[in-house]
């Protein structure tokens, strides 16, 4: 699911790489490709709309963290946007005061209701509930069955009557087990009699929309009063989810949404649109076959997973946290100028490795996958090292690295443990380096080089 829109919205976005400012033509270029990749996915056309008019109106606003570049602000903010269609804030099952709480499933038959039972069971138990099953899907033939047995491979209690019996309804009512109105209040008395702290009520679906599919269900909804109707969404379904989306909200009406087969190849933009269109959360989500194949949905992992870049919005963050604003514009100015001291590299580089340790910081970069020999060569001991030689040096070495002669050389390296080779080097490097920013300055325009150039 996702792949060809995770590419493409990638793709958009790394065009953005490597450039110092973003023009307009940049940004509607870049919202150009967004509302490609979205259509193609099919997304719904108004989900679209709104979503490039929101990032196009942020890329161009004043809304500009100086703790990143234009290219990873557009990231930024495309990220937070898909976080926001996908619900914004994780959204937990509510649980009745009093237990049975009622959770209803509702949707198209196909759409995975019977399996998510099983999955919503495990994954109750696994915390600590225990979970009932009823079954009120009486029409599709084998759907009692098909719960019976996804309960017993969940260890999860079923409420299903055999057809041809009745079951005792409240006061030893017998009741007729083709009415699954009836079948699901019996579950709720089943559930306070043996306690069962959550009654999970399957029920019918169609292959379609209609009139009598809705009225059965909306009939079991006013019977068991349910805490949550969690709609379930087959996401493999494309267009056609947001209109069943729209008509389940009218017809029964639920309070979150399942997205199922996540594991499947199509386009998903079911996903990205059911939310926007009926404003109700997605809840959880289910990618396979097993009953683990299951898990709350978390709309800004998801949006992460479909920008598809590792954890480069972790790092985008940590930046913005460590991030000080006086102390880069400094380093920068002095790059340009030439005039960076070996102070203001300890500064800067105590600043980076405030993020954590290199190596992890390398290897939340896109692509990181290939790069483990590379990684694993980089040593934050070496770093210790350049940072303990550094410290050695008296403030007027690290100000002015030229007066750093070799019998002060010698000195720093044997106050800091290495040997004098090694500070020869860095001071050397230093000095390269240094130069090399310079130029680089120059050609990137920062503030020191424009001024000097001038
Ligand atoms: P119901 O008619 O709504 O009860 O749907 P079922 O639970 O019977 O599911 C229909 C089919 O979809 C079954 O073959 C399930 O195994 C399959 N299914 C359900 N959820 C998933 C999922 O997340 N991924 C995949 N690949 N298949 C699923």
């Amino acid at each position: 699911m996702f792949e060809s829109l995770s590419d493409r919205l990638t793709g958009a976005l790394k065009d953005l790489r490597g450039k110092g400012r973003l023009s307009p033509a940049d940004i509607d270029a870049t919202a150009r490709q967004i509302r490609l990749a979205l259509l193609e996915a099919d997304v719904a056309l108004p989900v679209v709309r709104g979503f490039v008019a929101r990032i196009k109106e942020r890329a161009k606003g004043a809304e500009v963290s100086a703790a990143l570049n234009p290219a990873q602000q557009v990231v930024k903010i495309v990220n937070e946007e898909l976080v926001g269609i996908l619900g914004g804030q994780t959204r937990r099952l509510q649980f009745a005061k009093t237990p049975p709480t009622v959770i209803m499933l509702a949707g198209l038959q196909g759409s995975g209701k019977t399996t998510l039972a099983g999955k919503l069971a495990l994954w109750l138990r696994e915390q600590g509930h225990t979970p009932l099953l009823v079954a009120c899907d009486l029409q599709r033939p084998g759907a009692v069955s098909q719960l019976q047995i996804v309960g017993e491979r969940a260890g999860a209690a079923v409420f299903a009557p055999h057809p041809g019996t009745s079951v005792g309804g409240a006061g030893g009512v017998p009741i007729t087990v083709d009415d699954p109105v009836l079948v699901a209040r019996a579950g709720i008395d089943e559930a306070r009699r043996k306690q069962y702290d959550v009654l999970i009520v399957d029920t019918a679906g169609r292959l379609g929309i209609d009139a009598e599919l809705m009225g059965q269900a909306a009939a079991i909804r006013d019977a068991v009063s349910p805490d949550e109707i969690l709609f379930v969404l087959d996401a493999m379904v494309g267009q056609d989810a947001v209109a069943t989306a729209e008509a389940f909200r009218d017809g029964v009406g639920f309070t979150g949404v399942v997205l199922t087969k996540l594991d499947g190849d199509a386009r998903g933009g079911a996903a990205l649109s059911v939310r926007e269109v009926t404003g109700t959360p997605i809840m959880f989500a289910s990618s396979g076959e097993k009953l683990e194949d299951f898990d709350v949905f978390h709309p800004d992992r998801m949006a992460g997973r479909i920008l598809g870049m590792g954890d480069v919005l972790t790092l985008i963050e940590q930046a913005e946290q460590v991030y000080d604003e006086q102390q880069a514009e400094e380093a920068a100015r002095k790059i340009g100028t030439g005039e960076l001291t070996l102070e203001d590299f300890l500064e800067q580089m105590m600043a980076i490795r405030k993020m954590g340790p290199i190596g992890n910081l390398l290897g939340m970069l896109p692509g990181a996958g290939q790069m483990k020999e590379a990684l694993a060569q980089v040593d934050d001991r070496q770093l210790d090292r350049v940072q303990a030689i550094i410290r050695g040096m008296t403030p007027a070495e690290r100000a002015n690295p030229k007066i750093i002669n070799a019998s002060r050389r010698l000195r720093i390296a044997n106050g800091s443990g290495v040997s004098v080779s090694e500070v020869n080097q860095l001071v050397d490097r230093f000095f390269e380096a240094r130069k090399m920013m310079a130029q680089m300055g120059r050609q990137m325009g920062l503030p020191g080089a424009r001024r000097n150039n001038a």
